[in-house]
């Protein structure tokens, strides 16, 4: 099954507005150069409106960090779907476990923010992912499948193919531990197979499944030799216009 990778930059609270349009420029001048491959940013929502109309008709796809539930209404500092794709937005980030672990978001709520993207034109990237605890508790599986069976609940066979998935085992995201790439295959192959139970083996086959914790220059090709890894969801390296470019031309 050939897999259009896609590599996506999470900016989360970093960057003014003018030094977010620079990089999403540079971003937008890389994903131009490999058109073998979809690259997405995702700035904090403040750079959203002026990022979307710098990189206009470049292949550079925008995403949100996060999205409300509903399309408008009495939710104090929520911002909707509606109002993303009003600037251009394509896609948005969900269940990040940022979001799960500093601010208490569960996996109904998750579930929520999801079926709320998708509602409202969204593309969902779907984060999921285990701490080290869990891991060292030999939990990791479990805890996966609670997160998927929970958090894509209510979602039909026609939508799934629209999301895309990210595994961001909590333990590498910022600490500079990367998975393995045969730890982290192992959990991708998995993720799949839960897939294909619970929707059919063509959405399986088809839906990207990111890997996301400390991807970095040094270590992107081998990921992407992966052959249940489609992509990678970039933290820290996306914030420097060098390695995020070196990332996107992954070989
Ligand atoms: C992330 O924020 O999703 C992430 C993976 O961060 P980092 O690449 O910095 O580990």
């Amino acid at each position: 099954m050939n897999r259009r990778p896609l590599i996506a930059g999470n900016w989360k609270m970093h960057l003014t507005v003018a030094e977010a349009v620079r990089l999403a420029q540079a971003a937008a001048a890389a994903s131009s150069a490999c058109p073998d491959r979809d690259v997405m940013v995702a700035p904090a929502f403040t750079a959203l409106a002026k990022v979307c109309e710098a990189v206009g008709d470049t292949p550079l796809q925008v995403a949100a960090q996060n999205v409300a539930w509903d399309k408008e209404g009495a939710y104090t500092g929520e911002i909707s779907a509606l109002m993303l794709a009003d600037l251009g937005v394509r896609l948005a980030i969900v269940g990040h476990s940022e979001r799960r672990q500093i601010f208490g978001e569960n996996d109904a709520m998750i579930n929520r923010r999801l079926l709320g993207a998708l509602i409202g034109g969204l593309q969902p990237v779907f984060c999921v992912g285990e701490t080290l605890e869990e891991r060292e508790a030999n939990r990791t599986f479990s805890v996966l499948e609670q997160q998927m069976r929970q958090g894509l609940q209510g979602v039909a066979k026609e939508e799934m193919r629209r999301l895309v998935l990210a595994y961001e085992p909590v333990w590498a995201i910022g600490t500079g531990k990367t998975a393995t790439k045969e730890q982290a295959q192992e959990v991708h192959a998995f993720l799949r197979q839960f897939l294909a139970g619970a929707y059919e083996k063509n959405i399986a086959d088809a839906v990207r499944i990111l890997y996301g914790g400390s991807v970095k220059p040094e270590n992107i090709d081998s990921l992407m030799a992966q052959p249940d890894i489609d992509g990678a969801l970039v933290g820290g390296a996306a914030l420097n216009a060098e390695s995020f470019d070196r990332i996107i031309r992954f070989q």
